[in-house]
């Protein structure tokens, strides 16, 4: 049985691999390739083909012509007898006479027929005697006796006296050349095309090469999930090469886009274990010293203020880690520096006034920018919202926005508590707090979120500031990239 069964298995086999193989781009191209090659060949042998029949055809009119119009006057000159004198002449001189001559009368009885010895045998030359001449340009074209395809081609002439000169000549001289160029032709057409299907094959292989590393650098990828797996780039400066280098560079950013997601979840749920670590701590407390149902009340409120503090956290750790890592969506649009300050100074004007102090904006005429409007909003409100936090009552806090060359500039400006020297380089670090801050409210995410928002719109931010005097943050956006990102 397993005999039986074998053979049919490998042939099921070998039509699976032919099927697959036939599915393939390089077997079609290779095929289109062989097939164009052979086919604008044939049509070159072709046209050649046809050219070399017509001048052929046209040499043997103009020999028909020449010797018509030398018999003719030899005619004149001497009659019949020159006629066929010069015949036996020429006969002689090239050892085979190559042409048919006949005179005869007007009502087309033969008086003088020479020609090469089989002709008239081989072809029906009694024709000559019935067929009419139809035109003396035109050629009368007399059949072989045996059905054969040559043809006797014979030019005529009037000559003067009403005779009737005829000159003739087999086209088997022709057929022979033609028949000689179609055997080169077939004799030629084995290798050409095994030239072309060789040649297809190792251009198309070529061509693909790129195609097939790409092909085989994803296999690997899926296969063993190692994402620093990179094509090959092509040397040449092509298409391929361009995609080669496009499917890298895809691959890095996806790369990156995961490294990125991998770290924020790191961050964020390495910032939330300690407010999530306080709350159970504080839930755990109550529960096992309170016992009055104020208290318990007291500490649910607690909790729930806790919980907010911590969602709060987590949306802002959020922001920031997608801001760092290029995966903040931002809906840019034109804002007007104008507007934007008005509504952030709307926000805080009460607590400005609870405070006594002055809030004053500046604004050079008609600043706008093009930038996701409400995280710009986010930002400004973040420094608007330091400034009055850190001001004592009394003091002032100026907003002024301004172009200065290719940059748009938000300086917040305050005369607050300042920021001691040594905590400058870190303020900017999530979660950071100074230590004079800690009687504030806040979490410490402030100053990282404006600096993560103000990166991902390609602008900078920068403090200066004098402990007891005040700060002031510049935060600088280039126009050029804002319009064009
Ligand atoms: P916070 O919630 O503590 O305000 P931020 O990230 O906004 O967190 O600020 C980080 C630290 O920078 C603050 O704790 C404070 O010490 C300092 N800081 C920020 N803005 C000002 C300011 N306008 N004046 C003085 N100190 C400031």
């Amino acid at each position: 049985m397993r005999n039986i069964f074998k053979p049919s298995g490998v042939w099921a086999m070998s039509c699976a691999a032919l099927r697959r193989i036939r599915g393939t781009l390089s077997f079609r191209l290779t095929l289109w390739y062989s097939g164009l090659f052979c086919l604008s060949t044939v049509l070159l042998f072709g046209v050649t083909y046809l050219l070399l029949a017509r001048s052929l055809q046209r040499r043997d009119y103009k020999e028909l012509r020449g010797a018509l119009t030398e018999y003719r006057s030899t005619y004149q000159r001497g009659g019949l007898t020159a006629v066929a004198a010069e015949v036996a002449e020429r006969g002689g001189q090239t050892e085979q006479l190559r042409l048919l001559v006949r005179v005869a009368t007007a009502t087309s009885t033969t008086l003088l027929l020479e020609s090469p010895p089989l002709w008239k045998r081989r072809f029906a030359v009694t024709q000559l005697e019935t067929q009419t001449i139809p035109d003396e340009k035109q050629l009368l074209r007399i059949p072989t006796t045996n059905g054969d395809e040559d043809i006797l081609e014979v030019a005529s002439v009037h000559l003067p006296d009403g005779r009737l000169l005829q000159v003739g000549k087999s086209t088997h001289e022709r057929e022979e050349l033609l028949e000689q160029f179609q055997g080169i032709f077939i004799g030629v057409m084995g290798p050409i095309l095994l030239v072309s299907v060789a040649g297809g094959t190792v251009l198309t292989w070529r061509a693909l090469h790129p195609l097939r590393g790409l092909t085989h650098t994803l296999h690997a990828i899926i296969t063993t999930g190692a994402l620093a797996t990179r094509a090959r780039v092509p040397s040449t400066e092509d298409e391929l090469a361009e995609l080669s280098r496009l499917f890298n560079s895809m691959l890095e950013r996806i790369s990156l886009l995961i490294s990125g997601m991998q770290s924020t979840l790191d961050n964020v749920s390495h910032d939330l274990r300690t407010p999530m670590t306080r709350l159970r701590g504080m839930a755990e407390m109550v529960l096992q010293t309170e016992t009055s149902e104020t208290g318990l009340r007291e500490a649910l409120v607690n909790c729930i203020e806790e919980s907010d503090r911590i969602l709060t956290m987590l949306t802002t750790l959020m922001d920031i880690s997608e801001a760092e890592h290029g995966a903040m969506k931002l809906a840019k649009e034109p804002v007007s520096a104008d507007d934007l300050i008005t509504q952030a100074v709307d926000l805080y004007h009460d607590v400005a006034e609870e405070k006594a102090i002055q809030l004053i904006t500046s604004v050079s005429s008609e600043v706008g920018f093009c930038a996701d409007r409400n995280r710009m909003l986010q930002v400004l409100t973040n420094l608007l919202d330091n400034a009055l936090k850190y001001t004592s009552t009394g003091g002032r806090v100026t907003i002024t926005a301004a172009r200065d060359g290719q940059h748009f500039l938000l300086i917040i400006t305050d005369t607050g508590v300042g920021i001691p020297p040594e905590d400058l380089p870190h303020i900017w670090d999530r979660l950071y707090r100074g230590d004079k801050s800690r009687s504030q409210r806040g979490l410490g995410l402030g100053l990282s979120v404006v600096k993560a928002i103000v990166h991902a719109h390609h602008g900078s931010v920068q403090v200066q500031s004098t402990p007891g005097s005040g700060s002031t943050f510049t935060l600088s956006l280039p126009l050029v990239a804002l319009l064009s990102s």
